[in-house]
């Protein structure tokens, strides 16, 4: 028991490091604090968090990392933070910034037609595109127990989205090759069936899906298709023309009906952003909402946000335009390069561990002879930070533009190979953060884990606990 509160102090040191050297407020303070010293404290803790991503030992997360270009991203959203977008009368601009990202992104994506939204981000695209495909279903087909068939790689923030608003999951298992297995997929659709979903790339390998396949299959069945194309959205289309071999995803294939790609990701703009393109207006115009008998008035609005800033939108238009096609193929090369450079890395020196698939800006890797959650113990204490998988274990490095300065794919290959020697070494030995996905393979452990991490959501919203 001992034991587990000083776990328990060494996760709340965790979760509020400045507990211990500033303020805690639970109630607003009396006086106003002045800005300058506002200002002073919280430049610190940018400083002081900023230094890990900034280094380049970050997987994901950051993507872009230029401080020029989020200082000028800074600078635009200034102009419109306060603005609010939902008055359009007032900040006509946020009309050209949101429909000529739709139109950008429809255009890079080949679709048909400029039909999309702007988003808050990934998981609100996709979850947009569930509503959407729900009440078409409902609406043209009649469906009242709507069903959605995902392989089980799909992205997590789709089964939040169907919990939500009572779409039953089917997930799928995935190949041998960890992409999504199309005729166990058909087996999985029934006439309940609002849309099958693919990904490019998903989230745990970097992998794309057979989207041709996936195409022909919502065809013949008469459904949509998502392709999540969250992450590898903003980087596929310049690796293809790159010349690295991408297979056809985007509306360049029949049956795709929607993709989600995040501008706050690979479209490096500033957090909060994401783009949903579907094929035409009639699917997009599901989740249009409008209602002429309230008595605030004629009341309009194209999702499940009411205000939002006009900042965020004419920061993500600012960070496409100023970064351009050319800027976009030089990034992904450059990104491209070091991911190449850590698979050949793996390949050649590290025969322990085998790279699952063949990621093209990403590498996941799984073991056979080593516990990769030892590899990450060890390479965490070397300053890395990787994103631990399960179902089966594995880590991956998601390539992103500070993992781009000079040395650091060679210099993780050189921990990597440290690393695994580590784990050979302390082989039999419980990982630090193996345990905690040990837990998730038996019933009582999943409880027990769930109860643990719905604890953290509640610590995450509460005031430091005093020292
Ligand atoms: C990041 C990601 C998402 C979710 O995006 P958020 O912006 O974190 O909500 C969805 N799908 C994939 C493949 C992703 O990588």
């Amino acid at each position: 028991m001992s034991d587990e509160r000083s776990d328990l102090e060494r996760m709340l040191d965790d979760l509020f490091p400045y507990r211990h050297t500033s303020t805690t407020f639970t109630r607003i303070p009396d006086q106003a604090v002045d800005r300058d010293s506002v200002l002073a404290d919280i430049a610190q803790m940018a400083k002081a968090e900023d230094a890990q991503g900034d280094a380049g030992r970050v997987s994901g997360s950051l993507y872009s990392g230029d401080h020029e270009h989020y200082d000028f991203l800074t600078d635009v959203f200034g102009e419109f933070a306060h603005a609010n977008v939902l008055q359009r009368d007032m900040y006509p601009s946020a009309t050209k910034f949101e429909g000529e990202i739709v139109a950008m992104v429809a255009n890079m994506l080949h679709a048909p037609v400029p039909a999309g939204v702007v988003t808050s981000g990934g998981s609100d695209s996709l979850i947009h595109a569930l509503y959407s495909y729900r009440e078409d279903a409902r609406e043209s087909r009649g469906v009242t127990r709507p069903n959605v068939v995902l392989p089980v790689t799909a992205h997590v923030a789709l089964r939040k989205g169907a919990h939500w608003m009572g779409i039953e999951v089917r997930d799928v298992p995935v190949t041998d090759e960890f992409i999504a297995d199309v005729p166990a997929m058909a087996s999985a659709i029934d006439d309940q069936t609002i849309a099958v979903v693919g990904s490019a790339g998903d989230y745990a390998h970097g992998l794309i899906d057979p989207i041709p396949e996936l195409g022909a299959l919502a065809m013949e069945r008469g459904i949509g298709l998502h392709v999540d194309a969250c992450l590898g959205g903003f980087l596929l289309p310049w690796a293809e023309e790159l010349g690295y071999d991408v297979p056809p995803w985007d509306f360049r294939v029949d049956g795709v009906t929607s993709i989600s790609a995040d501008t706050h990701k690979y479209g490096y703009a500033l957090k909060g952003t994401s783009a949903l393109i579907y094929r035409d207006t009639t699917l997009r115009a599901r989740q249009w909402y409008s209602v002429t008998d309230w008595p605030g008035g004629l009341y309009l609005s194209p999702g499940l946000a009411g205000s939002r800033s006009g900042g965020l939108i004419a920061s993500t238009w600012a960070a496409m335009v100023t970064t351009g096609r050319s800027g976009y193929l030089d990034r992904a090369r450059a990104l491209l390069i070091v991911n190449d450079t850590i698979k050949a890395g793996i390949r050649e020196g590290i025969p322990e561990l085998q790279i699952i698939g063949d990621p093209i800006f990403m590498t996941s890797f799984q073991s056979d002879v080593v516990d990769v959650y030892l590899v990450n113990d060890a390479l965490k204490k070397a300053g890395w930070r990787m994103n631990a998988l399960q179902l089966p274990p594995a880590l991956h490095f998601c390539v992103t533009g500070p993992n781009t300065q000079p040395g650091i794919a060679e210099a993780f290959v050189s921990d990597l190979r440290v690393a695994v020697d580590y784990a050979l070494e302390h082989a039999g030995q419980p990982a630090e953060s193996g345990a905690m996905y040990g837990f998730g393979a038996t019933p009582s452990g999943r409880e027990t884990l769930t109860s643990a991490m719905n604890g953290v959501l509640e610590a995450m919203h509460a005031t430091a606990p005093e020292v």
